[in-house]
C-alpha cells in the first residue's frame, strides 16, 4: 500500500527506497483502567523513527462522567518518557519526588535511566483529554544514567505559510528545544488556524521521519493520511510538503536512525534480554532501583510474564 512520494528536492538520483511513503496502520489498543488509545510506535511493520521508540496518540475524547485516565506506579528504565499535552491535563508524578500537572502546549519529560518509577492521572475537572505519549531510546553512553525530571511550560514557536509550528524536541532553522534528548532527534507539532494551509518543511537528509495525523485532514507529499495511518519517510530527504485541512493537526517526528538494536519489553528498554530480565526481577522484589511514588497509594501495576525463560537469579 505504498504510495510515491513526490520530492522536488530531489529529480532522480535519491535512492528508491528514501523516495517511497509507507503508512503503518495504528494499533488499537487501551491504556490504564481501559482508555482506548491508537498506537504508531512499536508495531510490527515499523519500530523506531530515530530513537523514538513508542508513540501513543491518546484520544481527542470525552472521559466517561466520574472517569478519567489512571496509570499506576510502574517502572521504567532505558528510556526517556516524553508527554504533549494538546487537551485537558495529567498529573505526573515520580519516585524522584516530582508532582506535575501537564496543561495543553507543554511537555513532560522523565529520563529513566538506570530506574524510576511513576504515575500518571487525569484531575477530577479534566474531562476531555488529547495527548501524545513517546519514549526515546536512551543510547548506551546515557541508557543507564541518572534519573531526571523536566516539565517545560513553554517551547519554541512561529506561524510559517498559516501553520502554527512548536518545536517540541531538537532543532528547526533557527529554533531550538530546551528539551534534553541525548541523539539528534525532531519533533514539530503543526497546526492549521481557520483556513487550510501548506507549507514546505526543511528536512535533514541524515535523519528518517514519521508523521502522525493527530485531528482533521492531513496530506504529506500529496497523499492524504488516515486518522487511523502513521507515515513513515526513510532518509534521504531534503523537504516535504504539507497541507492541513481547517483545524488539522500533526506531530512530525525525525532522527538519526538509531543504532545497536534496542530490546522493548513491558515498561523496559534495554539492549539485551539479561538486562530487562533484572530489571523485572528488581521490580518484582521491590528493589531500591525502583523506590516508591512519594503520595501515591494507589496499586503497583504488575509486569506480565516475561515472555523468554528468564536467567537463573
Ligand atoms: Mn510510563
Amino acid at each position: 500500500m505504498n504510495a510515491p512520494l513526490h520530492d522536488p528536492a530531489h529529480p532522480g538520483d535519491a535512492p528508491r527506497a528514501a523516495r517511497v511513503l509507507e503508512r503503518v496502520a495504528l494499533r488499537a489498543t487501551t491504556l490504564g483502567d481501559g482508555l482506548p488509545i491508537r498506537r504508531a510506535l512499536p508495531t510490527r511493520q515499523r519500530r523506531m523513527v530515530g530513537a523514538w521508540c513508542f508513540l501513543d496518540h491518546i484520544g481527542p475524547v470525552q472521559l466517561p462522567a466520574g472517569q478519567g485516565l489512571h496509570v499506576g506506579a510502574h517502572p521504567h528504565t532505558g528510556l526517556q518518557t516524553f508527554t504533549w499535552m494538546i487537551e485537558g491535563e495529567l498529573l505526573h508524578r515520580d519516585s524522584l519526588g516530582s508532582a506535575q500537572r501537564i496543561r495543553p502546549g507543554q511537555v513532560n519529560l522523565m529520563t529513566a535511566g538506570h530506574g524510576i518509577v511513576h504515575t500518571e492521572d487525569t484531575p477530577p475537572d479534566t474531562a476531555r483529554v488529547h495527548a501524545a505519549q513517546l519514549w526515546i531510546a536512551l543510547p548506551p553512553a546515557q541508557a543507564g544514567t541518572t534519573p531526571a525530571f523536566e516539565h517545560h511550560p513553554v517551547l519554541p514557536g512561529w506561524t510559517q505559510d498559516g501553520l502554527r509550528c512548536t518545536l517540541l524536541a531538537g532543532r528547526h532553522g533557527p529554533h531550538q528545544a530546551p528539551t534534553q534528548v541525548h541523539t539528534p532527534l525532531l519533533g514539530l507539532d503543526l497546526a492549521a488556524g481557520p483556513q487550510a494551509a501548506t507549507t514546505t518543511l526543511a528536512l535533514e537528509p541524515g535523519f528518517e521521519y514519521g508523521l502522525l495525523p493527530l485531528q482533521g485532514e492531513v496530506q504529506l507529499g500529496g497523499e492524504a493520511l488516515g486518522g487511523d495511518e502513521f507515515a513513515y519517510l526513510g532518509a534521504g530527504h531534503a523537504q516535504l510538503r504539507l497541507a492541513l485541512a481547517p483545524g488539522a493537526r500533526a506531530l512530525l517526528l525525525g532522527g538519526e536512525p538509531f543504532a545497536p538494536p534496542i530490546v522493548m519489553w513491558w515498561n523496559f528498554v534495554g539492549f539485551d534480554r539479561a538486562y530487562l530480565s533484572r530489571a523485572q526481577a528488581d521490580w518484582e522484589a521491590g528493589s531500591v532501583r525502583f523506590p516508591r511514588v512519594a503520595g501515591d497509594e494507589g496499586r503497583r501495576l504488575a509486569a506480565p510474564p516475561l515472555p523468554w525463560r528468564a536467567p537463573p537469579a
